[in-house]
């Protein structure tokens, strides 16, 4: 078979596969440590996902008011609604503040204050006094661009510490060699040439899988690449059902507009003009979690009380927030609410409504970036060799609800630590593990059956299916009659990978070919999404049950794992971490103040 496929070797310590926030931080400090790194990505790395983030990322810094980790790890933990890893979300909120300094030292060009240290503003969830206190302003924010800000600054950083770039290379599985990963192998877009890059650690920085469902803020590119390639190898997803539905998508389109919108007074309008947030949440009203803001926009929606001509979206209004402010921390949302929805937002309020955004679940990882392999008798199993980082993982920090602007600062603060850990456990001076014919021509086979694919139904019908029904059945409400029949639909959906027709048999610039190895790794993580939901009997975070409407810490305070073979998902669980890592006489959370408790905001 790779007598067909000619190929090309590299040799390195280490792989990153991603160029987005994750991938770029891993990146450069791999190299930084004396690695010799690559990373490979899809895209050019300035135009990773990444690239969208807008509302800031979140420090607690402490620069317009009182703040410390204990409070950001607190609301964190309330936050992923008591299911993320009390180890992973310490070590998130403690590194935070220096990692952010760290991009500051890099480049970043973050907006400041009047006495020049960075601006921070108000975010969902983020409070003061372990939520008893008012709001905090713990978003570093630059503008509403601060994604645009970090990458290119990352970027730069990683050429420097000459890490090298294979940039438009399509990563299309991971070389499996005794139970442990020795690289990957890609396609390279723009001359259609295959090459295997053997490594002594590979990084999975992929991003998220949004575009499983029909409208998502997330890019076209975020197709769950790392997760589909993860389940191919026989490892478990973790904690799939929780995708979270961000409040304020522009209606029809789905482009983001930050809460930082609301952050900065914006504020959500039912048909009656009523401020509805302000019944459901009195206290943090419109500055609630996201999930708890979405549900109360879909409860508004359908008791009659949404806007427009069919009555099923919702108001955002900034007119009363003064054109100056408008113009300095919100210049880019100013221009979306014209270009996507054609309102002048000085004088008109926003449609909006909750679109898909980030997926709490993913690959399944120690707070050190190591992917887990759980066994029953080990939960914390570690696979050799392979590491996932940002949004493609799952260390938890999020659990079963992120908090608005803590996904960048999780990809700074992780992809530090995947570095920090691999300089630990990679000897640069080893050998680096030779080429495994056997598992480089499995991956070839696929490759070379989905190029010649000739069934039935073209990749972008079968796509389709997959959104619409994860956007029906997986929704901001469940309920045991529509996960019953999105589990049917998806399965057979899924089924049909089979019979795909692919028209484009070139190698060189084959969009119909890279979107067909998409919808293969799309499938899995939309598969192990319906199935866990399908299973979970509890109300949780992103995770709203309607037969099932408590949250049940006795049976349900635990990870689940799906392992995704073709059309069959099989589902176990992995014990929550409820201990912090420093011990409360050292200044650390106790565990009394981070057991679980009602969740109201
Ligand atoms: C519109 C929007 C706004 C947001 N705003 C914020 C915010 O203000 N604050 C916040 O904290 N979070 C925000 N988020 C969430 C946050 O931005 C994302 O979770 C985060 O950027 C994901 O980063 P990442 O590095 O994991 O992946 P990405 O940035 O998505 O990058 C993925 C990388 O993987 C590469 N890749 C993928 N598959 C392959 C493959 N098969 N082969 C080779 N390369 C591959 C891509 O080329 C890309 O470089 C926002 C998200 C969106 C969608």
């Amino acid at each position: 078979m790779t007598a067909a496929y000619p190929i090309e070797t590299h040799d390195y310590d280490v792989v990153v596969v991603g160029a987005g926030g994750a991938g770029l931080r891993a990146t450069l400090g791999m190299a930084e440590r004396g690695l010799r790194t690559a990373c490979i990505t899809k895209v050019f790395p300035t135009r990773s996902h990444t690239v969208a983030a807008q509302g800031g990322i979140a420090a607690s810094l402490g620069n317009m008011g009182p703040d410390n980790w204990q409070w950001h790890m607190y609301d964190t933990v309330k936050g992923s609604d008591w299911l993320g890893d009390a180890d992973a979300m310490e070590y998130l909120a403690r590194e935070a503040p220096a990692a952010v300094y760290e991009l500051e030292h890099y480049g970043v060009p973050f907006s400041r204050t009047e006495d020049g240290r960075i601006y921070q503003r108000p975010f969902g969830g983020h409070t003061t006094e372990f939520g008893e206190g008012p709001p905090v302003q713990r978003t570093c924010a630059a503008a509403d661009r601060t994604g645009h800000a970090i990458l290119p600054t990352l970027y730069g950083q990683s050429l420097k510490n000459s890490a090298e770039f294979f940039v438009e290379y399509f990563a299309i599985d991971l070389i499996i060699t005794d139970g442990a990963c020795t690289g990957v192998v890609a396609w390279k877009l723009d001359d259609g040439s295959l090459h295997v890059f053997n490594a002594k650690m590979t990084v999975l920085a992929t991003g998220g899988y949004g575009r499983a469902y029909f409208s998502a803020t997330s890019a076209h590119t975020c197709t769950g690449d790392g997760g589909g390639m993860v389940a191919r190898a026989g490892l478990p997803l973790q904690d799939m059902e929780f995708v979270q539905f961000h409040p304020t998508g522009i209606y029809g389109s789905g482009c983001l507009i930050t809460e930082g919108a609301r952050g900065e007074g914006g504020y959500l309008t039912n048909s009656e003009g009523e401020r509805f947030m302000e019944r459901y949440a009195p206290t943090y009203k419109d500055l609630a979690s996201r999930d708890v803001v979405s549900r109360c926009m879909t409860i508004e929606i359908r008791e009659g009380r949404g806007v427009g001509k069919d009555r099923d979206h919702i108001h955002l209004n900034l007119s009363h927030i003064p054109p100056e402010t408008l113009h300095e921390r919100l210049p880019g949302i100013t221009e979306s609410a014209r270009i996507f929805a054609g309102v002048d937002l000085t004088r008109q309020p926003i449609p909006v409504l909750p679109t898909v955004h980030y997926n709490m679940g993913g690959i399944p990882t120690n707070y050190w970036g190591e992917v887990l392999d759980p066994r029953p008798d080990d939960p914390d199993r570690v696979f050799p060799g392979l590491m996932a980082v940002g949004e493609a993982g799952c260390a938890s920090v999020h659990g079963a609800n992120r908090l608005g602007s803590n996904s960048l600062i999780d990809l700074v603060v992780f992809g530090r630590a995947a570095a920090i850990r691999a300089r630990e456990v990679v000897d640069p001076r080893a050998a680096v593990p030779p080429t495994n014919r056997a598992a480089v021509d499995a991956i070839l086979a696929r490759f070379d059956a989905l190029r010649h694919a000739s069934g039935a139904v073209p990749t972008a019908a079968l796509r389709l299916e997959m959104q619409k029904t994860m956007q029906a059945d997986a929704a901001v409400f469940r309920s045991s009659r529509t996960l019953a029949e999105g589990v049917a639909k998806m399965t057979a959906v899924a089924a049909r990978l089979d019979d795909l027709r692919v028209t484009d048999r070139s190698l060189v610039w084959n969009s119909d070919l890279m979107e067909t190895l998409e919808l293969t790794n799309l499938m899995p993580n939309a598969l192990a999404t319906i199935v866990a939901a399908e299973a979970r009997k509890e109300s949780r975070g992103a995770h709203a049950h309607e037969d099932y409407p408590e949250r049940d810490d006795v049976n349900w305070r635990v990870h689940s794992l799906a392992r995704v073979e073709g059309t069959r998902v099989t589902l176990s669980t992995r014990p929550v971490h409820v201990m912090p890592l420093t011990p409360e006489a050292e200044g650390g959370i106790s565990l009394k103040r981070i057991a679980p408790k009602a969740r109201v905001y």
